[in-house]
């Protein structure tokens, strides 16, 4: 039986020794020391011998399993240590390779008008407000002076959800929304997407408009032609005239198109303003009297002008674009050329 111990002590080492893996290293393990192992049960076969040669047996297998287990340890931290040197070669990063360098996005045409226009208007003491883009057919329409069957509403081709919700066709629902919950004095400006079922290469079902109102005891048609000249001059450059139109809107009376002398032609005439040397860029007018009564203000002791323009439409004249569509591809060779615009996100 001793020579029987030395036997196992010399396969185990070996065993132990050519162990690949963690996982071999315990196969070794249960094969000689587990409960049905090689040496447990060499020491349990301790009762065939005689009395006397028991203690000595006994030292030796223990020896023989210490021997071993220490065996095992330091094989297997020499396994996690090669194990690791191999992870850390595969791992290994070149860092003096060039880098790749990172595409850097522009602001969008659209968004650097948007901003440009927050920018002028707040610097004249205007709050930026925004309305939800799902609205009631009352704020709309109804309480801006366009009731059920107003020929008006046939202006608009509008994205009817229900009989009495829609898409908002315009942002002028977010005036009311102000009213409402506000008292005079009031200078807003509202930005923000609305929808129409209209599709063209001017026209796109989804667009933006910015709509400015402005109510305060004496408000009058000067500082609405004030403020308007101020900001087209900010927008398109010093020499940029104004000058309004009649025209109808439901919701302001007098109301008024407003025209800037043409950016590309400075009013000389030319194929974009269709020799006349004016290009239309907003519509406007003083606040109907109706509308201020609706949301309970007096219009006899406060009135107010309106204005909305068309974002896209600004971003096409100030930018030179020719069709609408392109703003909304996301093409980056056409957006790319916007990157020295410089529009501050506000
Ligand atoms: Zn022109």
């Amino acid at each position: 039986m001793l020579s029987k111990v030395e036997e196992i002590k010399a396969s185990a080492l070996e065993a132990c020794s050519q162990a690949e893996s963690v996982k071999e290293l315990e196969q070794v393990r249960v094969r000689f020391l587990g409960k049905k192992g090689e040496l447990t049960l060499l020491l349990r076969g301790m009762g065939q011998l005689p009395a006397e040669q028991r203690p000595h047996f006994g030292k030796l297998v223990n020896e023989v399993r210490d021997e071993l287990e220490s065996a095992l340890a330091a094989r297997e931290t020499q396994l996690f240590q090669e194990e690791e040197t191999r992870r850390l070669a595969a791992e290994a990063l070149d860092i003096t390779l060039p880098g790749r360098p990172m595409m850097r996005g522009t602001v969008h045409p659209v968004s650097q008008i948007i901003a440009e226009t927050k920018s002028i208007f707040m610097n004249m003491g205007y709050e930026i407000v925004e309305g939800p883009e799902v609205e009631w057919d009352y704020y709309n329409f109804e309480a801006l002076n366009i009731p059920p069957d107003h020929p008006a509403r046939d202006m608009q081709d509008t994205f009817f959800i229900t009989e009495d919700l829609l898409l908002r066709s315009q942002t002028s629902p977010v005036q009311i929304h102000v009213m409402e919950n506000r008292k005079p004095p009031i200078r807003i400006l509202a930005p923000g997407k609305v929808y129409r079922a209209d599709s063209d290469i001017t026209h796109s079902p989804m667009f933006h408009q910015i709509e400015g109102l402005v109510v305060d005891r004496g408000i009058t048609m000067a500082d609405l032609k004030g403020t308007l000249q101020v900001f087209v001059q900010r927008m398109f450059g010093p020499d940029t005239k104004i000058r309004l139109r009649p025209s109808y809107f439901p919701f302001t009376e007098p109301s008024a198109e407003v025209d800037v002398s043409c950016i590309m032609c400075a009013g000389a005439g030319c194929r974009v303003c269709k020799d006349t040397g004016w290009l239309e860029i907003l519509g406007s007018g003083m606040v109907d009297p109706r509308v201020l009564a609706k949301v309970g203000y007096d219009p006899q002791e406060v009135s107010g002008f309106a204005f909305g323009m068309g974002v896209e439409r600004i971003a096409m004249l100030k930018y030179g674009i020719n069709d609408i569509r392109l703003l909304f591809e996301n093409d980056v060779r056409f957006l790319k050329q916007f990157s020295s615009q410089g529009g501050r996100l506000c």
